[in-house]
């Protein structure tokens, strides 16, 4: 079954890098025609989805897999065109198998069954194939109801195969998204200690890699888990040493690089894991003994920041000086590793579903300031005690820091300071030279015919087609 998923991988793959191929073909030929002074209707170029030109008598294999894999290679492919005419991305490039090392399959192709199970644990069987192409079934255990989706990932990482699918989420009867701006002013409705038992601040404790809410609960990874990071991080490093001795390409070598991607894969899925129920329970359980949370008030940091390698530093004589890298990339790790970015990132979206708004304050002095009378002073904390020298308050001193988190965001709201933030483009521009060429509006059909196409591809070998791409043309 494995060996016949890796066959569907490489079609599709083909497909795509054939779509690939003839897109720059096309590129290269419209701009010289441009060029002679034809104008952008006479020179519109094919740009579709279709994938039948590729199948023919040089490539009678492509027959050995069920049509749909295909298609969808070329689908992938007009997904990352169209992303790439909208201004979001790069154009697709030719890839390899070890950047397209997934096959997506369409509903044609699987089907979920119901199977009975005498002792009510519902057990569900995902059927993969088609009447021609059918090849096993995988059962599973599902813990909540699903919708069956419309497509599915099959990915092989590590040896093993990972089945993946997203659905949409059907919002409930009569939800109504608010943004940001309208949540806050709802809240500064409420008067105080209203507001303070639906706010809930966070505070990241990197050195223990846990997370601190403003009632006293903290979230960390288990003992367990935490052993079996380390202990896989040691076989990892075990494994690259006994891979870097080993003839490249042989069957042994591949066999350790599956087996460092087990390795490494396991501290990615307990974090990928943490991180969800963590981001769901914030959300779901009462905060303060009061209700689920209507704000939640999070640490502003510049992960990036944080995680920058230090200054080397040198004395008069040009000497190197110690500059504390080595107990740096510890912190490093512990940063990375208590997967902050992706919680806030998740209980950004997984807050907008449900209308609890979600603030970013500055951090600065949290961890020294009182939560019941605002004294700040570095002796306020001893480790993990916190102990107000003026007021005498005797906290957790993340439970403190969170506090104070908390009390800023409610600040921030009091103050009407919260602004609806622009949604982020990431975006990759063409340069303007070649803006024109590639943009929506050229009419797509007409121009050249491919046919005629198919048999230039044949004749023109790769590295010309390069050439006349990126050649400006006089345009
Ligand atoms: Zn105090």
């Amino acid at each position: 079954m494995a060996q016949r998923l890796r066959q569907w991988v490489g079609h599709q793959r083909f497909i795509y890098n054939a779509k690939v191929d003839e897109d720059r073909y096309f590129a290269g030929m419209r701009l010289s025609m441009l060029a002679r002074g034809r104008t952008a209707a006479e020179a519109a170029t094919p740009l579709d989805r279709a994938y039948a030109q590729f199948r023919g008598e040089t490539t009678p294999w492509l027959g050995e897999v069920p049509s749909q894999v295909l298609r969808i290679g070329a689908e992938r492919w007009f997904e990352g065109k169209q992303r790439q005419l909208k201004g979001l991305a790069r154009a697709p490039r030719r890839r390899n198998r070890l950047n397209f090392d997934s096959v997506r399959v369409s509903s044609e192709l699987f089907e979920f069954r119901e199977l009975d199970e005498p002792q009510g644990d519902l057990r569900h069987e995902l059927v993969l194939g088609n009447d021609k192409f059918g090849f096993g079934s995988l059962p599973f255990t599902a813990h909540r109801p699903y919708e069956v989706p419309k497509s599915l990932t099959l990915r092989c990482t590590g040896g093993q195969w990972f089945v993946s699918f997203s659905y949409e989420h059907a919002a409930p009867k009569g939800f109504v998204a608010r943004n940001e701006e309208e949540l806050a002013y709802e809240l500064d409705l409420l008067d105080g200690p209203a507001l303070e038992t639906r706010t809930l601040g966070l505070d990241r404790n990197v050195a223990d890699n846990c997370l601190a809410t403003s009632d006293g609960r903290f979230y960390a990874l288990s003992a367990v888990q935490k052993a079996r990071i380390a202990r896989k991080a040691v076989g990892a490093k075990r494994h690259q040493r006994r891979l870097a001795r080993q003839e490249k390409g042989s069957a042994n070598s591949r066999k350790t690089r599956d087996r460092l991607a087990r390795k490494l894969a396991y501290k990615r899925e307990v974090l990928r894991d943490f991180s969800h129920q963590t981001s769901h329970d914030l959300l779901e359980s009462k905060a303060n003994d009061a209700g689920v949370p209507q704000l939640l008030v999070l640490e502003a940091l510049k992960v990036g920041n944080m995680t920058a390698r230090p200054k080397a530093r040198q004395d008069e004589t040009g000497r190197w000086l110690r500059n504390g890298a080595a107990s740096k990339a510890g912190l490093n790790r512990a940063i990375l590793s208590s997967a902050w970015g992706r919680i806030a990132e998740q209980l950004g979206y997984k807050a907008a579903r449900r209308n609890v708004l979600v603030l970013q304050v500055p951090a600065a002095y949290s961890s020294q300031e009182c939560s019941r009378c605002g004294h700040t002073h570095p002796g306020n904390r001893d480790a993990q005690r916190f102990a107000c020298q003026r007021c005498g308050l005797e906290a957790h001193a993340d439970t403190n820091a969170a506090r104070i988190i908390a009390g800023r965001g409610i600040g921030m709201v009091r103050d009407q300071k919260v602004v609806v933030k622009a949604r982020k483009r990431v975006a990759y521009r063409r340069r303007a030279t070649n803006a024109g060429l590639e943009s929506p509006d050229v009419p797509v059909e007409g121009g050249v015919s491919r046919d005629e196409a198919k048999a230039d591809i044949a004749q023109c070998p790769r590295k010309q087609e390069g050439a006349t791409t990126t050649a400006p043309s006089g345009v």
